[in-house]
């Protein structure tokens, strides 16, 4: 897993909490060099800028010059473009990475759920500087960049800040696709959709959770009552605007038992969505911590998806199977099989080596590699489908 937050081995830095700086190798003008990271390379750098980047203390003959910054070995793939966000500790998130198309901007870890599976636990803090660092990021990022995606905790916490938001990243980035991470519950207040679609951004796309179509069950899975009716009447609010909406349904033990009767129900009444994503599950915070109760393996299930996957196709709903293993899906799926876990959490395990079909799978969560994947990986021994 490629390390994107790293505390300083060591810095001489001066730099303000949370400055923004993108990472450069060559030579800027002197207006221009404190806003950025020099990626040093054995020669003496130029002055000037907001600090310089060395990884694991290989150019540690520099450690005196004013801005030096010492980052773990693991951070050293940072490359001209990259944006790190630096705290005056010289504790350095990496916020941007020009030649990655998973770039995710967490705008806040607060959140009116608390879902069994929840990746980011909620903290009750204020974290508003997160929604300003990612404002003036808009500014930063490169006008050509295709997609980023915004995501918390529940960004639509925000209210008018929100809205403020996807207000400038379409006059900063108006080639730039937009996936938003909510549970769609804000935009059950028409005067919310009605401002969110005002904004008629050309290509943002809400990526909204439905984990039953029975409210209790949804409720109880988002550990919130009332979130059901409250995030249909959002997707209605949003199509009513026609806005995008992709639907994400997380599949473990909780939610596999309604997963064809959801998905007909999603066919039946909210036909008009734009994606439906059926999602594997990651091994990250709350997850770890419920595993027993929402584990359960792709093969036992992988039947039921393919019936899920049937029904979607039917109705011609664009469907994907996104954070599934190749060898643990049924054929039927394969149209719809997306290779989709962020380039920085992707890997195989050993089992995978002699298989043949490896460019063709979508791998494993990083974390489900350390704490749980399936038993039942079965390495294809020929390139037939
Ligand atoms: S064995 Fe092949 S198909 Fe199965 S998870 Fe590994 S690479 Fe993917």
């Amino acid at each position: 897993m490629l390390k994107l937050h790293g505390n300083a081995l060591s810095a001489k830095i001066k730099l303000g909490n949370h400055s923004l700086l993108t990472v450069t190798r060559t030579n800027c003008s002197d207006e221009a060099k404190g806003s950025y990271a020099y990626l040093m390379d054995g020669q003496t750098p130029d002055s000037g800028y907001g600090c310089y980047l060395d990884f694991g203390g290989r150019l540690n003959n520099f450690s005196s010059i004013d801005g030096y910054l010492n980052l773990p070995l693991e951070m050293g793939y940072l490359e001209e473009g990259d944006i790190i966000s630096v705290e005056s500790s010289g504790h350095t998130n990496v916020v941007f990475r020009r030649n990655s198309p998973h770039n995710t901007i967490l705008l806040t870890e607060r959140c009116n759920h608390y879902c069994l599976m929840c990746s980011q636990p909620p903290k009750d803090v204020d974290d508003s500087w997160l929604m300003n660092e990612a404002m003036k990021l808009l500014d930063l990022i490169p006008k050509e960049t295709g997609n980023i995606g915004f995501s918390g905790g529940e960004p639509t916490l925000y209210g008018d800040d929100f809205i403020s938001l996807i207000k400038k990243a379409k006059s900063s980035l108006p080639n730039t696709a937009i996936d938003v991470l909510t549970n769609g519950r804000r935009f059950s207040d028409p005067k919310f959709a009605k401002a969110y679609a005002d904004i008629n951004h050309p290509d943002c796309l809400l990526g909204i959770p439905i984990y039953s179509d029975d409210p209790v069950r949804h409720n109880y899975v988002v550990q919130a009552d009332g979130a059901f009716d409250e995030t249909i009447k959002g997707i209605l609010n949003l199509k009513k605007y026609g806005q995008k909406v992709e639907i994400r349904i997380v599949i473990h033990k909780q939610t596999i038992g309604r997963l064809v009767e959801t998905c007909e129900f999603i066919a039946r009444n909210l036909l008009f969505v734009d994606h439906v994503a059926l999602m594997g599950l990651e091994m990250m915070g709350f997850t770890r911590a419920n595993l027993d109760s929402l584990w359960i393996d792709p093969l036992e299930y992988k039947d039921i998806l393919s019936r899920a996957v049937k029904v979607l196709n039917a109705y011609g709903i664009r469907a994907s199977v996104y954070n599934h293993q190749l060898c643990l899906v049924n054929p039927d799926v394969l149209p719809n099989y997306v290779k989709s876990i962020s380039d920085w959490k992707n890997e195989f395990v050993d089992e995978c080596e002699p298989c043949l079909r490896k460019s063709e799978c979508g791998g494993f969560f990083s974390s489900s590699k350390i704490h749980r994947y399936s038993d039942n990986i079965s390495p294809f021994t020929s390139h037939a489908k």
